[in-house]
C-alpha cells in the first residue's frame, strides 16, 4: 500500500472511488464512442447543417516543403491575437516575426465591428512598429511576393487564421456558423468573416487584402506537411479542440454537382469535432460536466470540446473540488474552506492542473537534477500544497497532505479522460480514411489498409498537447487499444510549430496561385 492510500479513510475513500468510477471511461465505451464518431463523420459529409459540420475548406492538396514566399498572417481564436510575417524558405524551413495582442472580454462579447476594427488596428500597428516588408533592390522583384503583388495592386496579401466554425464557400470567403471558446461578439453569426475584416481594413485605409481564410487545424496540417514532408491530419488540443484531414472529394457528397465536386481530387475537410455528439448520447457525462455546460456561454453546443479542451478542464476540476469542500455531513477538502478564486467561475486555470501533475511527476519546474535522490511521496504532496496555497489563495494550514492528494487524483482523472477521448477522434479519422481498423471485434490485420507499412503524419498544436504532462502518452495508449499497435506505431504525431502562422502563409500562397491562374 502506498503512503497516499493510507492518507484517506472511510467516507473519503468512498467519494474517491465514486469519482474514479464517474471519470474513468472503460475500453468498451471508448470503442462505442469511436463508432458514433464514424457515423457523425459520414452524416456531416453528406449533409449541411449538422453539429459536426465537416466543412470543405477549398484547400486542395498539401505542401511538400518547397514553397517560397513572404506573407502576413492574422491569428484569432486562441488565447491571444497574433499578427505575423512568415517567410517560407522553400527547404522545409521558415522564419517568422510576430507580435501578440490581448483580446479583452469586452472585445470578445461586444459588437463584432469593434472586434474587427481592433484586428485591423493590430495589423496596422504590426506594420508600422516593425520594419516594413522589404522594398529593397529591384532584384527582389519576382521573388518577393510583396513586390510581385504590388505590381498589380498596392495591397499586402494577408491570410486570416480564424479558429471558429466557418462554412466556407471559397478559399477567401465563409460565414461564421457559431462562436465557441467564450467568444460571443454580436452580429457576427451568418456574416462573411473575410468581408468583416476587409471592411475594417478599408474603413481605416490600411492597404492589406485578406486573400485566404483558414482554420487553425488546417494551418496545423499544412505547416506539419511543409516541415515534415507529409501529413494527413492536423489537430488542436488547446483552448478548444478540433481536427482537419485530407479527404477524397468524391466522399464529400454534400458538395453535390458543384464545380468543387466536379474537380475531384482531394480536399482538406475541417471536421469541427468539438461539436461531436452534442446530444451526449455516447459521451459519459457527469453532473460536473452538466454544470460546466449549463453555465457556459453555449449550453448544449461543443459537447466533445467541453470534455477535452483547456478552456474547460480547469472549470470541471473547480466544480469537483467545490463539491468535495461542500460534502456533508463532513467536508472532504480543506476543512470545508474555499477561496474567492475557487468560488469564481473559470477561477481555476487548466495550467494549474498541469502544474499539480508536474509537481507529482517531477516534471517541468519540478524536474530533478540528474543523479539526485528520488523525491518521496510526502515531499511531492508538500509541493502540491505549495502550489494550491499560492494559486488558489488558500491558507496553508487548511491544506492537509490528504487534501493535496485528493486534488491531485481529481486532476489526473479529468486529464486522463480528456486524453482518452481525444484518441477516439484520431482513431475515427484513421479508420474513416481507410488507414486503420477498429479492434473492437478483437485483433485485426493491417493488410490492405491505405498507406500500409508507411508513416502516417499527424500535426498537433495547443497548450494541452504541448504542456500537459503525459497527455500525448495517454492519447497514444488509448489509440493503440483502439486500432492496434502496428498502425499506432506508424502514426507520427509531431508538433505543428507555429501552425497558425505558417499554415496561413501556405494558404495565402495557394490563393495567390489560384488567382494568378484565373487571370492567365
Ligand atoms: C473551434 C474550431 C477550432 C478549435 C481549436 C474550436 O472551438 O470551433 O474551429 O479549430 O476550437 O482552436
Ligand atoms: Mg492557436
Amino acid at each position: 500500500m502506498s503512503y497516499t492510500t493510507a492518507l484517506h479513510g472511510g467516507a473519503t475513500d468512498d467519494i474517491l472511488k465514486s469519482l474514479h468510477k464517474q471519470f474513468t471511461i472503460d475500453d468498451q465505451t471508448l470503442f462505442k464512442i469511436t463508432t458514433t464518431f464514424l457515423s457523425e463523420i459520414s452524416e456531416g459529409l453528406s449533409n449541411y447543417g449538422r453539429a459536426m459540420a465537416m466543412i470543405p475548406t477549398f484547400v486542395k492538396g498539401v505542401p511538400d516543403g518547397s514553397e517560397t514566399g513572404t506573407f502576413l498572417a492574422l491569428d484569432l481564436g486562441g488565447t491571444n491575437l497574433r499578427v505575423c510575417e512568415v517567410t517560407l524558405q522553400g527547404d522545409q524551413t521558415f522564419s517568422l516575426r510576430q507580435q501578440k495582442y490581448k483580446v479583452s472580454e469586452t472585445l470578445k462579447t461586444g459588437e463584432v465591428t469593434t472586434l474587427f476594427d481592433y484586428l485591423a488596428d493590430s495589423v496596422d500597428a504590426f506594420l508600422t512598429e516593425s520594419s516594413t516588408p522589404s522594398k529593397e533592390p529591384s532584384s527582389l522583384i519576382g521573388s518577393d511576393p510583396y513586390a510581385a503583388v504590388n505590381q498589380d495592386t498596392p495591397y499586402l496579401p494577408l491570410a486570416l487564421t480564424f479558429s471558429f466554425p466557418v462554412e466556407q464557400s471559397a478559399l477567401d470567403s465563409g460565414v461564421l456558423l457559431t462562436w465557441t471558446k467564450g467568444f460571443s461578439a454580436k452580429n457576427a453569426v451568418g456574416k462573411d468573416v473575410v468581408k468583416l475584416l476587409q471592411d475594417a481594413f478599408d474603413r481605416k485605409h490600411i492597404h492589406v487584402k485578406c486573400v485566404a481564410l483558414v482554420n487553425d487545424t488546417v494551418g496545423a496540417l499544412l505547416s506539419r506537411a511543409y516541415t515534415s514532408g507529409g501529413c494527413i491530419l492536423g489537430a488542436i488540443f488547446g483552448t478548444g479542440t478540433n481536427g482537419a484531414y485530407v479527404e477524397e472529394v468524391s466522399k464529400i457528397t454534400k458538395l453535390g454537382d458543384s464545380a468543387a465536386a466536379a474537380a475531384g481530387g482531394e480536399m482538406i475537410v475541417n471536421t469541427e469535432w468539438g461539436a461531436f455528439n452534442n446530444s451526449r448520447s455516447a459521451l459519459p457525462t457527469t453532473p460536473y460536466d452538466n454544470k460546466v455546460d449549463r453555465e457556459s456561454i453555449n449550453p448544449r453546443f461543443q459537447a466533445f470540446e467541453k470534455f477535452i479542451s483547456g478552456m474547460y478542464l480547469g472549470e470541471i476540476a473547480r466544480n469537483v473540488i467545490l463539491s468535495l469542500i461542500d460534502a456533508a455531513p463532513k467536508p472532504i477538502l480543506f476543512g470545508g474552506r474555499s477561496s474567492d478564486q475557487l468560488n469564481k467561475q473559470w477561477g481555476l486555470d487548466t495550467a494549474l492542473l498541469s502544474e499539480i501533475e508536474e509537481a507529482w511527476e517531477g516534471l517541468g519546474q519540478f524536474s530533478l537534477a540528474p543523479g539526485s535522490v528520488e523525491v518521496t511521496e510526502v515531499e511531492k504532496l508538500r509541493r502540491i500544497q505549495g502550489v494550491l496555497a499560492k494559486r488558489l489563495e488558500l491558507s496553508p494550514p487548511d491544506i492537509s497532505l490528504a487534501d493535496a492528494d485528493i486534488v491531485r487524483q481529481a486532476c489526473t482523472l479529468i486529464a486522463s479522460r480528456a486524453a482518452r477521448l481525444s484518441a477516439t477522434a484520431v482513431a475515427a479519422i484513421l479508420v474513416h480514411t481507410g488507414r486503420a481498423r477498429l479492434w473492437d471485434q478483437g485483433e485485426q490485420s493491417s493488410a490492405g489498409l491505405k498507406d500500409e507499412g508507411k508513416r502516417i503524419g499527424v500535426g498537433v498544436d495547443g497548450s494541452l498537447v504541448e504542456f500537459y504532462p503525459n497527455f500525448q502518452t495517454k492519447l497514444r495508449a488509448s489509440l493503440r487499444m483502439l486500432i492496434g499497435p502496428e498502425v499506432e506505431s506508424r502514426v507520427d504525431i509531431g508538433m505543428a510549430k507555429d501552425g497558425s502562422g505558417v499554415g496561413a502563409a501556405l494558404c495565402a500562397l495557394v490563393a495567390q496561385r489560384q488567382s494568378q491562374a484565373a487571370r492567365t
